[in-house]
């Protein structure tokens, strides 16, 4: 080979290097973006066991998830609000009493269990949750989110969040495990899955190793709720 011709040679392959490079760069750089995001969030807690072997469960996995947790629960219980907030969940209010009657019956009410619940949790570790969870949802058939409600949490800095996948849990959580592991199983790029860690959730336990599997297997990332996740809810058409 002439020293032209070898020239030649090098730049060709320095050209192919610069290109297969780019390529290689820009498709990390597109799966960076793209990677898909579930939120666990558990309900209801604290409470005893069930909440004691759902800690055990994302510890072993090593996954992080959010906690709506239930105030007048909290008493007898603080080893488990320690626990959770040692471990690297996120807290967050779910109301004092959990009673429609009570907690709906006026903004205020309202308002003033999930600060009496942020206080709770506050005496134990220290820290004032601005995260919240409606019972039962913020639209269900005793109440309807409105303008003056958001305005008013707003106002004491509390961000709201309800779910887009519901694990079925809640309305039936003595069902079957492997309803509850269909029913999690979603595509969505930002998965909100709701569950529950109540007394009663003995077959939430049972379901969510593999709900945990499903969501590592097909590539998400598991994100507990801050303050910069964006809100989740939506006002009902009149
Ligand atoms: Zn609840």
């Amino acid at each position: 080979m002439n020293l032209k011709l070898f020239k030649k040679y090098i730049s060709f392959i320095l050209i192919i290097m610069t290109i297969t490079n780019y390529h290689l760069f820009n498709t990390i750089t597109v799966h960076a973006n793209e990677k898909k995001i579930i939120y666990l969030t558990f309900d209801d807690g604290p409470a005893g066991k069930v909440t004691k072997n759902i800690l055990d469960i994302l510890k072993k996995d090593s996954v992080p998830a959010t906690f709506f947790l239930i105030g007048e629960q909290i008493k007898g219980q603080e080893n488990l609000i320690k626990r959770m907030y040692d471990e690297g969940h996120a807290l967050g209010l779910h109301s004092m009493s959990h009673k429609k009657n009570c907690l709906y019956s006026s903004n205020e009410s309202f308002l003033k269990e999930m600060l009496d619940t942020q206080e709770a949790i506050n005496s134990i570790v220290g820290i004032k949750p601005t995260i919240l969870r409606f019972p039962f949802g913020c639209n269900n058939n005793y109440y309807k989110i409105s303008q003056s409600m958001v305005d008013l949490l707003h106002q004491n800095n509390l961000k709201i969040y309800d779910w887009n996948t519901d694990s079925g849990d809640g309305a039936n959580p003595n069902a079957n495990p492997s309803l509850f592991i269909k029913n999690s199983r979603s595509d969505k790029d930002y998965v909100l899955l709701l569950m529950h860690c109540a007394y009663m959730s003995k077959n939430s336990v049972k379901a969510l190793p593999d709900i945990i599997k499903y969501y590592k297997d097909n590539g998400y990332e598991f994100k507990v709720i801050d303050e910069n996740t964006p809100e989740e809810f939506h006002f009902m058409k009149k």
